[in-house]
């Protein structure tokens, strides 16, 4: 529907989307069917030709990558964590459109921006996508329980706001995300930053109600930060850039 709704262009969000492991022959990590694979053939069957898939989440978006790997039109670039289920996508295939980059723990909100400015905007620039697809994916968050990625919201809101506009159809989806305070502020962010809506430094009092309502089966849900519920924005996250991460860039 995504695909259909953007035929003559326009955006798309649709956090509830993101099955990307979904293999063409069985069910794999979470997902049943691949709705990203699906989605961009859809794309096809209306005549678009170059389309781009960004994948943020931190696994390996190999789902995608195998229904496209010997489709130069599709690119397909993935940030995933460097040895982390499924354990694939750590090497890249430039003459079929299939980028990787397996990021060390830790990964933090300068380094993501380093990866994409070095690398991954001018790869997407240069193929010139008519139509792209980004998986922000909430479990690189610092606050997953799922990755050990030290990202905060704003570097994945950052990168929803450094693609926005090189393609003339855009598809947001959500993906991956294990902390149900983190995922919700994570998504409402993207979500205003689509609408060009300006982001409240605090929550308003019923958002917050609600946030308390919702039920975490973790340790960590047995006492959580007032952060989780207050502010939409986390702490921003920099660090150094680690050579394992230059290295990516080569
Ligand atoms: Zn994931």
């Amino acid at each position: 529907m995504a695909a259909s709704l953007t035929a003559d262009g326009g955006v798309v969000y649709a956090p509830g989307v993101g099955n990307h492991h979904g293999m063409p022959d069985r069910a794999s990590g979470f997902c049943f069917v691949n709705d990203i694979a699906l989605g961009i053939l859809r794309w096809r069957e209306l005549g678009v030709r170059r389309v781009v898939y960004l994948d943020l989440d931190a696994h390996h978006g190999d789902g995608v990558e195998a229904a496209f790997a010997n489709d130069p039109d599709v690119l397909t670039i993935s940030i995933h964590e460097a040895g982390r289920w499924p354990r694939t996508g750590t090497v890249s295939a430039p003459s079929r459109g299939v980028w990787n980059f397996a990021v060390p723990a830790g990964f933090n909100d300068t380094e993501l921006r380093f990866l994409l400015e070095a690398k991954i905007l001018p790869l997407i620039k240069t193929h010139a996508p008519e139509a792209m697809i980004v998986l922000p994916g909430a479990d690189a968050l610092e606050d997953d329980p799922m990755s050990r990625l030290s990202l905060s919201n704003n570097a994945l809101w950052d990168a929803v706001r450094a693609v926005r506009g090189l393609a003339p159809r855009l598809a947001v989806f959500g993906g991956g995300g294990y902390n149900p305070y983190s995922l919700a502020r994570c998504w409402a962010g993207v979500w205003a930053i689509l609408n060009d809506i300006e982001m409240p430094l605090h929550l308003p009092p019923a958002v917050q109600e609600l946030l308390r309502g919702v039920a975490y089966f973790r340790a960590a849900g047995r006492n959580p930060p007032a952060r989780w519920f207050e502010q939409l924005r986390d702490a921003p996250a920099e660090g150094p850039v680690r050579d394992e991460v230059k290295g990516l860039c080569v």
